[in-house]
C-alpha cells in the first residue's frame, strides 16, 4: 500500500506530501462530486425534520433552525467549489487551501449533524433508530472527504456519532446500552472501511498518473512528446491570455540529419537525438519552460512569460551549447552536428474555450497557430540562410519568409531567362 505523508497544515488536518499532480487529481475528484453532498444533506436533514417535528413538536423552531443551517452550509460549500478550475495547474499550497475550505465546511456540517444526537434525542425506539441510521448515512455520503484529508474524515465520524453514543450511555434506559454498542460498531466499521477506500483511492490515482506520464513522454529521449506539448501549449496560451503576458516558442531542427543517419546508421542517430535532448533539458531551467520532441529530429521549447529578446538569447545559447557538444560529423559543412532554431513570440488575445465567432473576425486577434507558424517560418529562414543559426519572426508576421520565397522565385526566373538568352542565336 502507498504510504501517505502526514504533515499538518494550518487547520491541523493531514496534508499530503505527494506530488502536486496527485493532490490535484484528488481535489478534482472531491469537487466533481460536490453536488452529491448538497442533495444528500438536503434529503437526509429533511427526512429527520419531517419525522422529528411530529415527534418533538415543542422543538419545532429548533428543528427548523437546524434544518436551515444544514441546507445553507451545504449550499455554501457547493458554491465555493464552483471557483475551482479543473484545468488550472495549482501550486501545492493553493491545493491545500482548496482542500482546507472544503474540509472546514464539512467538519462544521458534521458538528451540526452530531448536535442532533443531543438536542433532538428522541425517547422512542423507532425515532432513535431512524436518527442513528441518518447519521450513519451522512457519514457514508461524506466518504469523498477522504480525498482531501483522512484525519478530517476521522474527525467527522467522531463529532457525528460521539454525541448520540454518549446520550445513549447516560440515559440508562433498558436496551440503550445495546444501541450504544451498535453506534460504536458502526463508527469503527466506517473508520476501517474508509482507511481501505483511502488507500485504494490513492493507489488508483497514482497508477493513473503513472500511465498519463508514460503516455506523455517520448520513449527515445525521455522528453515530453508532441501530445503533451499540444496540451501544455493550450494551457499556457490560456494562462498568458488571462495574465496578458507574452509566450515565446523555439523550434529546433537538427541540420543535415538525414545525412548523419545515412553515414552513421540509425543507432548513432538515436544517440545523437538523446544527447541533443539532454542539452535542451539542461538549458531550459525555469520551472515554466517546457521542452518537447515535436517529432523526428525536431524539438520545441515553450517559454511562457518570455519576451522575444530573451527567447532569442536563449535560442542562441542553445545553438552554441549544441555546437559545444562537438559531435563529430565531417560530412556536414560545419564538421560537427548543428541545429537551426526558429524563434517567435506572441501576446495571446484569443482563447478557443471562451471566444465567440464575433471576436474571431476581429483584426488584432492572435491565435495559437500564429505562434507556431511564425516560429516555423523563422526556422525556414534559418535553414535557407545556411543552417547552424537562429532566426526570429514576429507573431503573425510572414514578411521575412515571403521575401525569401519571392527572392527564390526571382532567382529561378533569372536563371531561366539567362539560360534562354544564352541559347538564342546571335
Ligand atoms: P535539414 O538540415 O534541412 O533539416 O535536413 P535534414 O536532413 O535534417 O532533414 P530531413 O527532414 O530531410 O530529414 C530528417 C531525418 O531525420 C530523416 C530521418 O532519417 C531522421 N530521423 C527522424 N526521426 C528519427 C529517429 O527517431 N531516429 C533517427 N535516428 N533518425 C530520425
Ligand atoms: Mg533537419
Ligand atoms: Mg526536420
Amino acid at each position: 500500500m502507498t504510504r501517505i505523508g502526514n504533515d499538518r497544515n494550518a487547520l491541523g488536518f493531514s496534508e499530503n506530501k505527494l506530488i502536486p499532480s496527485l493532490m490535484q487529481g484528488q481535489i478534482i475528484y472531491l469537487f466533481k462530486n460536490k453536488a452529491l453532498g448538497v442533495w444528500s444533506n438536503i434529503l437526509l436533514s429533511s427526512i429527520l425534520f419531517f419525522f422529528l417535528s411530529t415527534h418533538l413538536p415543542e422543538k419545532y423552531l429548533f428543528l427548523l433552525l437546524w434544518l436551515g443551517l444544514i441546507i445553507s452550509l451545504s449550499i455554501a460549500r457547493y458554491i465555493i467549489g464552483f471557483n475551482f478550475k479543473y484545468h488550472h495547474q495549482y501550486s501545492q499550497s493553493e491545493l491545500t487551501s482548496w482542500a482546507n475550505k472544503h474540509v472546514f465546511f464539512t467538519v462544521l456540517l458534521s458538528t451540526i449533524w452530531g448536535s442532533a444526537g443531543v438536542v433532538f434525542f428522541p425517547n422512542e425506539y423507532p425515532y432513535l433508530i431512524l436518527l442513528i441510521m441518518l447519521l450513519f448515512s451522512v457519514l457514508l455520503v461524506a466518504i469523498p472527504t477522504l480525498a482531501a484529508s483522512r484525519l478530517a474524515y476521522v474527525f467527522q465520524v467522531l463529532v457525528t456519532l460521539l454525541p448520540i453514543t454518549v446520550m445513549l450511555i447516560l440515559t440508562r434506559q433498558p436496551g440503550y446500552d445495546l444501541l450504544s454498542i451498535a453506534t460504536i460498531t458502526l463508527g469503527i466499521t466506517l473508520l476501517l472501511a474508509s482507511s481501505f477506500i483511502y488507500h485504494l483511492l490513492f493507489d488508483l490515482q497514482k497508477n493513473s498518473i503513472t500511465l498519463q506520464q508514460l503516455a506523455d513522454t517520448d520513449q527515445l529521449t525521455g522528453l515530453a512528446n508532441r501530445r503533451h506539448f499540444e496540451r501544455k501549449f493550450k494551457d499556457e496560451w490560456r494562462r498568458a491570455m488571462r495574465a496578458k503576458t507574452p509566450v515565446s516558442l523555439l523550434i529546433i531542427d537538427i541540420d543535415f540529419f538525414k545525412l548523419y543517419n545515412d553515414v552513421n546508421g540509425h543507432q548513432r542517430g538515436d544517440e545523437c537525438l538523446r544527447e541533443i535532448s539532454r542539452a535542451l533539458a539542461s538549458i531550459t531551467n525555469r520551472p515554466a519552460d517546457f521542452a518537447a520532441r515535436h517529432g523526428g529530429e525536431e524539438f520545441v521549447v515553450l517559454l511562457p512569460t518570455t519576451k522575444q529578446e530573451d527567447a532569442t538569447m536563449l535560442a542562441e545559447r542553445l545553438r552554441r551549447k549544441i555546437e559545444a557538444l562537438n559531435i563529430d560529423f565531417p560530412e556536414s559543412e560545419y564538421g560537427i552536428v548543428t541545429v537551426s532554431v526558429g524563434v517567435s513570440c506572441c501576446e495571446p488575445t484569443w482563447d478557443a474555450a471562451t471566444s465567440d465567432k464575433e471576436s474571431e473576425s476581429e483584426q488584432k486577434v492572435v491565435f495559437p497557430a500564429m505562434l507556431l507558424t511564425a516560429a516555423d517560418n523563422a526556422l525556414y529562414v534559418a535553414k535557407h540562410q545556411g543552417k547552424n543559426r537562429i532566426s526570429e519572426q514576429g507573431c503573425g508576421d510572414h514578411k521575412l519568409s515571403s521575401i525569401l520565397h519571392e527572392q527564390t522565385l526571382k532567382d529561378e526566373n533569372k536563371n531561366k531567362n539567362n539560360m534562354e538568352d544564352e541559347l538564342k542565336p546571335v
